[in-house]
């Protein structure tokens, strides 16, 4: 297959990688963009973003992502529904292939291949998935108001999370599987002195239970005895931790030890020049969608930048 030349390769289709595309179409690189196997992303599992600014009334995620796709392609974004299997950012020019076999080189590459949220893999949590089951409690915790919820997890985002839900919401049972948890001392204080926090310990979800209208309950194993008791709650938030997408980028570029990229701190460099990374990738602190695009947007101007530079070196 032939090879293509590229001046800037956008690898991801979240809100990410679709505002990079927006920036960096309109700065005429026009940018090449793959979106991988779920094109927009982890919105594309959100009911209604009511936090977004600029929908004042609120929008479904996949048709906010719609709208973010149309924006690119109205200013001329190349898109392929496709996903990259390999890269090598060893030349001076960077080269990428696509699952289809297909060779790009590209002089700028912007990674926004976003995180994925770990789930229990019961059937039922993707029976719910939409009708009360979340794996974000800012996006969605609103929507449980005055309502009693569950968290399940027992790191920092599951105390942040249920923290967070515990001002929203009339109760919150976290379900920790161990006699123990992992978040940092302080969060685990934090959750244990706020009154309407039920800590359930050594539980596991046996499995979410509702209707067509959603989540009504769980049943939920104690795991020293084997009991099986059910709780009433509106929504489940699954808060057990993301995976980055960046295995195809293992060896070749910096990562912690959790495998978010790292990026030169201020900008949305990475140690390679000519890759940049933006979005969910490298960034396991805010995670919303405004802050990926904020990102996104950043490092369409890094690569713009760098292009500039390179082209005056020439
Ligand atoms: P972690 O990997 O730290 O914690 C995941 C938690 O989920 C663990 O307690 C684990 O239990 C539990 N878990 C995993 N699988 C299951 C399962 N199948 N059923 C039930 N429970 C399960 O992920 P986090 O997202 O909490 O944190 C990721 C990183 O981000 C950490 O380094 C954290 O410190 C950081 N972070 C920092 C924040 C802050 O400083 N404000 C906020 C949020 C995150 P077990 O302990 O038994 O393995």
């Amino acid at each position: 297959m032939a090879e293509e030349k590229v001046s800037c390769l956008i690898i991801g289709a979240g809100p990410a990688g679709y505002t990079a595309a927006i920036y960096a179409s309109r700065a005429g690189l026009k940018p090449l963009m793959y979106t991988g196997e779920t094109p927009g992303g982890q919105l594309m599992i959100t009911n209604d973003v009511e936090n977004y600014p600029g929908y004042p009334k609120g929008i479904n995620g996949p048709l906010m992502m719609e709208d973010f796709r149309n924006q690119a392609l109205r200013f001329g974004t190349d898109i392929r529904y496709d996903k990259i299997v390999k890269v090598d950012f060893s030349g001076s020019e960077h080269t990428v292939t696509a699952a289809d076999g297909k060779v790009i080189k590209a002089e700028s590459v912007i990674i926004a291949t976003g995180a994925s949220a770990k789930w229990l893999g019961i059937p039922s949590e993707k029976e719910f998935m939409h009708s009360g089951v979340s794996a974000c409690a800012v996006c969605d915790g609103f929507f449980y108001k005055g309502m009693d919820v569950a968290v399940v997890g027992a790191g920092d985002t599951a105390c942040e999370e249920a923290t967070y839900l515990s001002k929203i919401c009339k109760k919150v049972y976290l379900i920790v599987r161990r006699d123990e948890m992992r978040a940092s001392q302080i969060m685990q204080n934090r959750v244990k002195n706020i009154p309407n926090i039920e800590i359930l310990w050594n539980s596991t979800t046996d499995e979410i239970v509702g209707n067509e209208a959603g989540v009504e309950g769980a049943r939920i194993k104690n795991n020293g005895t084997g009991e099986i008791k059910g709780i009433a709650v509106k929504g489940f938030f699954v808060a057990i931790g993301h995976h980055p997408n960046s295995d195809i980028f293992k060896g070749i570029l910096e990562m912690d030890e959790a495998g978010y990229l790292k990026t030169i701190s201020g900008t949305t460099k990475t140690k390679i020049e000519g890759v940049f990374a933006c979005g969910d990738v490298q960034d396991n602190i805010y995670r919303q969608a405004v802050t990926a695009a904020g990102t996104g947007c950043m490092a369409a101007l890094d690569a713009e930048r760098y292009l500039a530079a390179k082209e005056v070196a020439v």
